[in-house]
């Protein structure tokens, strides 16, 4: 049986949580090499919470660092085309100086692994992930436009440095089959433990929305499977709906079935908490909602002229070329578009949003 816990905590008092998920999964860590790996989706502030907060990444480090290792990184792999997590990312969120000079860019060296040939025969991943003795993944507690939550699973597509996410993200082509993908790369090499930031989390059109929701807590467990299908919960999805943890059921990585879950604090679900668009306010059970999240012609970015400043980032990393710039501002080409929301995640504005 896995365990989930569930323990209230504030950024100013992180410390009380995180040491009692060590207590709770303990970790051998004594001459060990420990990577740990944030979720730093793109540079933004830490009060935006787009990304883990400074706060919980330090309250990890120190943790760590007290459990002599034989090293730390700390490191992830932002964005869908640069390798490895600039310091400028790091920075600018604060988790620069929360890494305590353990900060390192991993996308600077990796190799190739085999992965599933019908998506691409082989991926790069990060030296730091093959080489690490442990790893501590910490997700933030938020939603997505096309996998519904992104939690610990999905963490770990970080791993990959680099433009091959994009070209996963175009080798999938349905929101079904990327939760195939995010399965498999997960699979690469499985964190040790995932402790989620989830003091303040997100709501509505997630990984970059303004919606922000106060949660206060911090969740830990030693198995991803049954984290997130605590976080789903928590948002008001049946986690069984969710490809991502259908798929990892049937590979045996874990259960998403609460009666499964040894909960530690208590589950609530959030009143009135807002799901993606894709995934609709209602609840995931919905079949027209499942062929929904299944298409990938139902939902579609759209840039808000009113914030777009028509840089053109989202038109440069579109994986499929779908976006083109029509008078300062970009538009989509149905046709071509994968619904994978890359645009909604990379855009600095926050313009655009899914319709
Ligand atoms: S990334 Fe955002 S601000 Fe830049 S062109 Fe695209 S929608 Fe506009
Ligand atoms: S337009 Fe946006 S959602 Fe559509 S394929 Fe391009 S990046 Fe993905």
């Amino acid at each position: 049986m896995s365990s989930v816990m569930i323990h209230p905590a504030s950024y100013d008092n992180v410390r009380t949580a995180v040491d009692q998920a060590f207590e709770i999964f303990p970790l051998e860590l004594q001459g060990k090499r420990v990577l740990i790996k944030p979720n730093v989706l793109r540079s933004s502030e830490a009060k935006e919470g787009i990304v883990t907060h400074p706060a919980v990444l330090l309250a990890v480090v120190e943790k760590v660092e007290a459990m002599r290792p034989a090293s730390i990184v700390v490191g992830d792999n932002p964005g869908l085309v640069s390798y490895g997590a600039n310091e400028e990312a790091f920075s600018k969120t604060g988790l620069l100086e929360a890494a305590k000079g353990y900060y390192q860019n991993i996308g600077n060296d990796s190799a190739k692994v085999d992965f599933n040939p019908d998506f691409m025969p082989t991926v790069s991943i990060s030296q730091a992930v093959l080489d690490a003795d442990i790893i501590i993944s910490l997700p933030k507690f938020k939603t997505h436009g096309l996998t519904v939550i992104t939690g610990a699973i999905k963490n770990s597509y970080g791993f990959l440095p680099g433009a091959q996410k994009a070209k996963l993200h175009r080798a999938a082509g349905s929101a079904e089959r990327f939760h195939e993908i995010l399965v498999d790369v997960f699979q690469l090499r499985i964190p040790d433990l995932f402790l989620v930031d989830a003091v303040v989390g997100m709501e509505g059109n997630g990984p970059a929305s303004p919606d922000l929701r106060a949660i206060g807590l911090i969740l830990a467990s030693d198995n991803a499977v049954a984290m997130d299908a605590v976080m789903a919960t928590m948002m008001g999805c049946q986690p069984g709906q969710l490809r991502s943890l259908q798929k990892a059921k049937e590979k045996g990585l874990g259960d998403y079935d609460l009666n499964t879950i040894e909960l530690i604090g208590e589950l609530r679900r959030i009143p009135d908490f807002k799901l993606p668009p894709i995934s609709g306010e209602a609840n995931l059970g919905n079949e027209f909602i499942q062929t929904a999240i299944h298409s990938r012609t139902i939902m579609q970015p759209h840039a808000d002229p009113g914030l777009c400043t028509g840089c053109g980032t989202c038109v440069d990393q579109c994986p499929v070329s779908a976006l083109s710039m029509i008078n300062n501002i970009p538009r989509v080409n149905v046709a071509q578009c994968i619904t994978c929301f890359c645009c909604q995640e990379i855009c600095a504005e926050k313009a655009i949003t899914l319709r």
